[in-house]
């Protein structure tokens, strides 16, 4: 299931995001605010109990959260992505996962996987702002579901159609939630019009 935002706010920081002429700090801050306002939206369904709590003027029956919610974003353009995500949820666990892609196979080799052999979180939230290929996206969520994961939950920026329809042939119960579905990716790889390289665009590399 796709679920393209259709908040302003969100469209107003993605099209500044697009925007060539917006500078490395400009768009860090920007990925920070775009990605809390994503995973608002991608946490809807978080589970509560009830909790009652005395305030100034009484009890108040209120709501605690029981999912334990795991960040795991994809390097290094999903870093970017925490940032904000954490500052909603400063309780998340961050579990970093790295990929290249083998440049004989073109399949995405991990690197980097420091996950403890039992899951410690109920939702894991993949951090990518794009999702092209879907070939990260895919192998990411594999080794979600191998380490044990129940509920995952794909959080990107832009996505084009061919990376939606990868991730969602190859794992038709992960959620996708994304600011926008563009048109088509590129002969290398870029979403178009998408926003560039977004590692570079934060890093200023490139
Ligand atoms: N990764 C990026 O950073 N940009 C794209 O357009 C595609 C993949």
């Amino acid at each position: 299931m796709v679920f393209e935002s259709q908040h302003p706010l969100v469209k107003h920081k993605l099209t500044l995001m697009r925007d060539r002429e917006t500078k490395p700090k400009k768009f860090r801050q920007l990925i920070r605010e775009i990605s809390l306002l994503l995973c608002y939206e991608a946490t809807l369904d978080l589970i509560t109990k009830p909790l009652a709590v005395e305030s100034p003027m009484g009890l108040a029956e209120g709501r605690e959260l029981v999912d334990k919610v795991g960040l795991v974003p994809i390097l290094r353009a999903g870093l970017g992505m925490v940032e904000g995500v954490w500052e909603m949820m400063p309780g998340a666990e961050v579990w970093h996962i790295g990929l290249y892609r083998d440049e004989q196979t073109l399949k995405p080799v991990s690197y980097y996987n420091k996950l403890p052999t039992m899951p410690t979180v109920q939702v894991c939230l993949v951090l990518d702002p794009m999702l092209a290929t879907g070939g990260s996206a895919v192998a990411t969520v594999d080794l979600l579901k191998k380490w044990g994961a129940q509920r995952i939950k794909f959080v990107g920026i832009l996505a084009a159609p061919e990376g939606i329809a990868r991730l969602e042939a190859a794992h038709p119960d992960v959620p996708i939630h994304i600011a926008h579905i563009d048109s088509h990716l590129n002969e290398i790889g870029y979403i178009v019009p998408g926003l560039g390289d977004a590692g570079d665009r934060q890093f200023g590399t490139g």
